[in-house]
């Protein structure tokens, strides 16, 4: 049986990145994202031009009833689910905290948290061999920001990666005897959109120098992390986290 992979907030970047290397690695291939389809459409069309099979679906994963609807487009399509790689997150203009108002870091918490959250809850619902399923595997991005904090950036940014790590300490541990493994991976400095977001798009050239390898990283070098958690390989690793952060 071919296996099967979510990935949150595919059609750029890191989720990108995984798409592919999942897609190379012979899973059949679900890509979620928010609102760019010209760029999920690009990651599908390269993983059916090298022969592999993967579709797209756009969703908030912030909201109850679109995670719903991404599901059960994904059971219509694949009738299982054996990989989800939670990978949605998003960010806001640099502040310090005393700048930051409610709706903004509720914004931050109701994709990279809520989100998170949701996601993992449909993937157990359909993965646990205590509800029918056949186990499974689940990954989620934090950052290097949960251990750091991100200060005069975005600490909302790096408080919800922290909770991210909490979820999936506490979820690896009730799923543990139901088939499922749960872990993280925490990213340092990635060449990817996501720091324009920020409001600084040079923004790993500018902190590279902090990194003890000297560099930013690519978003495959962070892929190649995540499936390798997803894969048997990783047969006794749960509730565990791989950095992959240059040593910063
Ligand atoms: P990115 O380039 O900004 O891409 C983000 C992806 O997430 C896009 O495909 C976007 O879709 C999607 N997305 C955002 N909000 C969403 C939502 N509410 N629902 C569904 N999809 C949503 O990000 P990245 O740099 O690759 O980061 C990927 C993950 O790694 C994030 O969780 C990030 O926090 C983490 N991370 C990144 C770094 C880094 O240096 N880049 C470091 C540490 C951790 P659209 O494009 O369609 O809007």
């Amino acid at each position: 049986m071919t296996k099967t992979i979510l990935i949150t907030g595919g059609g750029r970047g890191i989720g990108a990145a995984c798409a592919l290397l999942a897609a190379e690695q012979g899973y059949r291939v679900c890509i979620n994202y928010r609102s760019d389809d010209a760029a999920a459409s690009h990651v599908v069309r390269t993983i059916e031009d090298g022969g592999g099979e993967a579709f797209a679906i756009r969703a908030d994963v912030a909201q109850e009833a679109e995670v719903e609807r991404l599901f059960a487009l994904l059971d219509a399509r694949f009738g299982r689910l054996d990989a989800l790689v939670n990978n949605a997150g998003v960010l806001a203009p640099q502040m310090r905290v005393e700048q930051m108002d409610a709706a903004r870091i509720g914004r931050i918490m109701a994709t990279n948290v809520v989100g998170s959250f949701l996601c993992a809850r449909e993937a157990v619902r359909r993965m646990s061999t205590k509800q029918g399923g056949s186990g499974g595997a689940i990954v989620n991005l934090s950052s290097r920001a949960a251990v750091l904090g991100s200060p005069g950036e975005y600490v909302d940014y790096a408080a919800s990666k922290a909770a991210v790590d909490a979820l999936t300490i506490g979820l690896s541990k009730e799923v543990a005897g139901e088939g499922i493994r749960v872990n993280g991976v925490r990213p340092g400095l990635i060449h990817t959109q996501m720091h324009a977001d920020g409001g600084e798009p040079g923004r790993v050239e500018r902190l590279q120098s902090s990194v003890p390898m000297g560099r930013g990283g690519a978003p495959d070098e962070v892929a190649r992390a995540v499936l390798w958690l997803l894969s048997d390989a990783a047969s006794y690793t749960t509730g565990s986290f791989i950095e992959v952060s240059g040593g910063r």
